[in-house]
């Protein structure tokens, strides 16, 4: 049993629950009865608790039925539901269009998904910041927001609005003014030479920003491991390094970005890449590759669900998520898009064996002991990927490549809270954790799918039951089909 909170000291929190101090974060103590908490660390359940949240932190669980209601406040009833950590999505981008947090943000919440990680937007950084500061004091619903667009690239850049760096002092440049400007973390890009990536992550270390984001396409794999790369972006850079051609294949693409025209050039001898990698993938070479990783302490945002538009598998034109997706942003994605057209046919027609290959290698990697962090890529700017539900197929995608229910959710409670070094955010529901959590009608160590089925949502200590979610939803659909 996982007690020690005693009955008075519990009456003291209730109490202090009616100060004005701690009802600046919820109209005092919630008290989430007789629910069974899901241990994800533990991939086990300890069934009839009451847990009490008072601001937005637990500040005690006893045994179920035995927390007095307080007098002002909540109780919800959990019995027979199944309590666990709110979920994280890892690599989302909330403002890649105008006003997409307006949508985005609910939908997050709606899913069970009480924090993302920003990867890059069009936005400022003090107007990121004061949407988060809005949602920290509870004048926004939304999940927390790890802010983490401080992109630089290579020229010309692969997006409008990021930072290019085309030598390595401008590289270092740029990690300083992204220090000085108040971003926590550097994101590299697809483009930067090698030369330029290195300066870039030394000078990221100098300032203690940790690196993370995409290995660029000049650059090999174990190059950025030693190079401390925190998060590898994307899982395709881990499937090429297992070939025995990855070399071959980045030396090409660091050609092709000396060309007058760096960007098709690359593009160019790209479209080979799944051929060569299907080709010379080697079981032997993996194992030592994903090793290295594992022994750095390198994670993976494997973002998996991104290739269901490469298949073509786009979601039905009644799919109900389609609703709470603005109509102008729906009629771009059914459109088709231009980074499908621009792919040869032969290269669609052998996207599933390059899946399927991502999907193997996922699993080696998994077992091998790198740190997988859920993540999806949902973005207005992304056809088909929704804000709020694609983590729910994302991590229904990790079961389906071979993982267990418990290892696919620790990708998005457990690890994401230890990448970002917060002890008060561990994915666990215990005393003086953060109030971020989410109640299911089901049990999703069972089954991956209950995580859909959920009856209420706690996030930053504030509650949202069943009917707060709906009317969540309805005034996101309204909203997006004006
Ligand atoms: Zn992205």
């Amino acid at each position: 049993m996982k007690l020690g909170f005693s009955a008075s000291c519990l009456a003291l929190f209730v109490l202090t629950a009616v100060t004005p101090m701690a009802s600046a974060t919820s109209d005092g103590a919630l008290v989430l009865r007789n629910v069974t908490i899901v241990n994800v660390e533990r991939g086990r359940l300890e069934p009839r608790r009451d847990v009490v949240i008072v601001g937005d932190r637990i500040v005690g669980i006893q045994a179920g039925g035995t927390v007095q209601a307080p007098k002002q406040g909540r109780v919800l009833d959990g019995n027979g539901r199944f309590l666990m950590p709110g979920l994280w999505d890892f690599h989302v981008h909330v403002f890649s269009a105008p006003g997409e947090e307006d949508f985005a943000l609910p939908l997050y919440i709606l899913n069970g998904i009480t924090g993302v990680r920003d990867a890059g937007a069009l936005r400022t950084l003090p107007e990121q910041q004061s949407v988060a500061a809005a949602i920290e004091r509870g004048e926004r619903v939304g999940p927390r927001l790890v802010l983490a667009g401080a992109l630089i690239d290579g020229p010309p850049g692969s997006w409008p609005g990021q930072m290019v760096a085309a030598s390595p002092d401008e590289g270092r440049q740029r990690v300083r003014d992204s220090k000085a400007a108040g971003w926590g973390f550097i994101k590299s890009y697809s483009l930067l030479s090698e030369p330029t990536y290195l300066a870039i992550a030394d000078e990221a270390r100098r300032q203690r920003l940790p690196l993370y984001g995409h290995i660029p396409e000049s650059v090999r794999l174990q190059t950025a491991v030693a190079a401390g790369h925190r998060s590898i972006e994307h899982f395709g850079r881990v499937t090429q390094a297992c070939a025995s051609e990855e070399r071959a294949m980045i030396s090409a693409n660091a050609q092709a970005l000396k060309a007058p025209e760096p960007f098709p050039a690359l593009m160019a001898v790209m479209m080979g890449h799944n051929g060569r990698t299907l080709q010379s993938w080697d079981g032997e070479r993996c194992a030592a590759v994903v090793k290295r990783l594992a022994s750095a302490g390198v994670a993976v945002m494997p973002s998996l669900m991104v290739s269901d538009f490469y298949l073509g598998k786009d979601p039905a034109a009644d799919d109900p998520r389609m609703r709470s997706v603005p109509s102008a942003v729906r009629a771009q994605w059914r459109e088709g898009d231009w980074r499908r057209q621009q792919i040869p046919p032969e290269l669609l027609a052998q996207a599933p064996k390059s899946v399927a290959l991502d999907w193997r290698t996922f699993k080696i990697a998994h077992d091998a002991g790198v740190t997988m962090l859920a993540g999806t890529d949902a973005a207005f700017a992304n056809p088909f990927l929704f804000h709020g539900y694609t983590l729910h197929d994302e991590l229904a995608r990790y079961v389906e490549a071979g993982l267990t229910p418990q290892q696919a959710l620790l990708t998005a409670t457990v690890n994401p809270g230890r990448f970002l070094a917060r002890r008060d955010l561990a994915g666990r529901v215990s005393i003086r954790q953060r109030a971020d959590l989410v109640l299911l009608d089901g049990n999703p160590l069972e089954d991956i799918g209950a995580i859909r089925r959920i009856h209420a949502v706690v996030a930053n200590g504030r509650l949202f039951d069943r009917a707060a979610l709906d009317s969540l939803l309805r005034d996101v659909e309204e909203r997006a089909a004006r």
